[in-house]
């Protein structure tokens, strides 16, 4: 049996917690790397000490054996009840089953502890147990426990450590995301219609894979792969199954091993597919929906966001396929081609809300109005917080008119406003002034603190700046530092003079 960490024992103590106060219907929300698995096994062995046995529901069929296989490592009697595969008796601990085979079937009624693992996908059929055995005690487990509605099943949430936290403790690796064209592409998103879909508010695929599948935005994403990618082992996610075969198809003409796997390939050419990704023969593995496909792709050190969406849930879901840590892995790249990161953030920005009562809006109805929240380097593309000023890809300040940076197909663009444009172009000034002082015969910094107070009417450069790279001056800057250091110094001269 696995150790717990902390973070895990205290998710099962809140949980007990909760049960104390009468919450039967309680969700745990825990992040990608928090140990869902773990906690869920542990969760099992302290009912299965009291007699207990407990039924786990997962939401695909194909995630019963990975699921089977974890808790029978855990030293617990397994049972499955899966369509034809179904063998379980009473004598069994947990009873592993797919949610679509319950909702075929009855349910064994000899349990005492259901667990629903990836409750944000919230069947009918989930419904309508939970109806049926009111008295029993349900948890659910998700990472993104966002769905409209979770908490009029649920009275109870269980939060884990957060991305962030667990990104400080080692847990998962940070990512290193770059948002090219997200301005061009904000404005093709701006006319695709959007609905109900299986997860939510989201984009009509339809009409998405028309916008997003056009032989220029597929050739900036290789593009940038080729230059931002590093040639890691990268996972494409794609609107759709042309749109993901064109991604793939791209990539081929240019070299590069790639591979384009979706629920119709068979299952020989996937295992062949997934077995040339882990060995490293295979570079890219572009789908359309990796996760909805429920085979187990390895994890990648590079993602492509091919697929833009309003859904909060889906985006984390989609990144939480590169952050978990890997021997000799430091970081995840994600090359963000549907500007999805701009509207809902990175990993670690993400922190699970309070469950939804299903009143209000569609949350997404309110999120697709929204803005950019996030903002793109104008160098790099790298994305920044509103209030970064510095890129943490390239180390650049946010440039000058970074709101007149305008869309060219494929460049990189940048959003700004006044405010950020006037400290940006302060910053441009102080790093040119930088450059010439260290490369010049007296090379101190506070000669540059001194020519930017002279400029700025008296104004001191920000103390972070001084960490900067200095960036050679413009002609026209050059200019006015060598008139204003002429000025120094022939007000220095005259000073000794008198
Ligand atoms: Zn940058």
């Amino acid at each position: 049996m696995l150790e717990l960490y902390p973070h895990q024992a205290t998710c099962i103590d809140e949980l007990r917690e909760g049960i104390r106060q009468g919450h039967k219907r309680q969700v745990l929300g825990l992040a990608t790397g928090g140990g869902k698995t773990v906690v869920a096994s542990h969760i099992a062995v302290g009912a299965v000490a009291k007699s207990k046995r407990v039924l786990f529901i997962v939401d695909r069929i194909e995630l019963v054996s990975q699921a089977a296989r974890t808790f029978h490592a855990m030293g617990l009697r397994v049972g499955i009840l899966q369509g034809e595969f179904t063998s379980y008796s009473p004598e069994d601990d947990i009873i592993v089953a797919s949610i679509q085979t319950i909702a075929k079937r009855s349910a064994p009624d000899w349990v005492q502890l259901i667990i629903i693992d990836e409750c944000h996908i919230l069947h009918g059929a989930h419904i309508k147990l939970m109806e049926s055995w009111n008295a029993l005690p349900f948890i659910g487990l998700s990472a993104t426990p966002l769905r409209k509605g979770l908490g009029k099943y649920f009275t109870n949430l269980v939060r884990g450590p957060s991305v962030r936290e667990l990104t400080e403790r080692g847990f998962l690796v940070p990512v290193n995301a770059f948002a090219p064209g997200a301005d061009h592409i904000s404005a093709i998103l701006a006319d695709v219609s959007a609905g109900t879909t299986t997860h939510g508010y989201d984009y009509t695929e339809s009409a998405l894979g028309d916008a997003m599948n056009r032989k220029e935005l597929v050739g900036d994403i290789v593009a940038t792969w080729k230059k931002n990618g590093e040639n890691r082992p990268t996972l494409c996610f794609a609107v759709n199954i042309a749109h993901s075969k064109a991604i793939a198809a791209e990539f081929e003409a240019d070299g590069v091993a790639v591979a384009h796997i979706d629920a119709y390939t068979k299952r020989d050419e996937r295992k062949r597919m997934i077995a040339g990704f882990r060995d490293g023969s295979i570079k890219i593995l572009s789908s359309v929906n990796v996760l909805g496909i429920g085979f187990d792709v390895p994890d990648a050190a590079c993602l492509i966001l091919a697929r833009p969406t309003l859904s909060e849930s889906l985006h984390m879901q989609q990144m939480g396929r590169g952050i978990r840590t890997a021997p000799g892995k430091n970081d995840c790249i994600i090359l963000d081609h549907a500007a999805n990161t701009l509207k809902h953030g990175l990993p670690i920005h993400f922190e699970v809300p309070d469950l939804d009562d299903g009143k209000g809006d569609e949350r997404g109805t309110r999120k697709a109005k929204e803005k950019p929240k996030f903002i793109a380097c104008s160098e790099c593309g790298g994305v920044m917080e509103p209030g970064q000023f510095t890129c943490p890809s390239c180390g650049i300040d946010r440039p000058r008119r970074a709101s007149t940076v305008q869309t060219v197909d494929g460049e990189l663009v940048a959003f700004g406003n006044r405010d950020a444009d006037e400290r940006a172009d302060k910053l441009n000034w102080y790093l040119a002034m930088l450059w010439t002082v260290r490369n010049s015969s007296n090379p101190k910094d506070g000669i540059a603190y001194h020519l930017f107070m002279a400029k700025f009417k008296g104004e001191k450069p920000a103390w972070a700046w001084k960490d900067l790279t200095p960036v050679q001056p413009t002609p026209e800057q050059a200019r006015w530092i060598r008139g204003e250091q002429q000025r120094r110094r022939i007000a220095w001269i005259k000073s000794r003079a008198a």
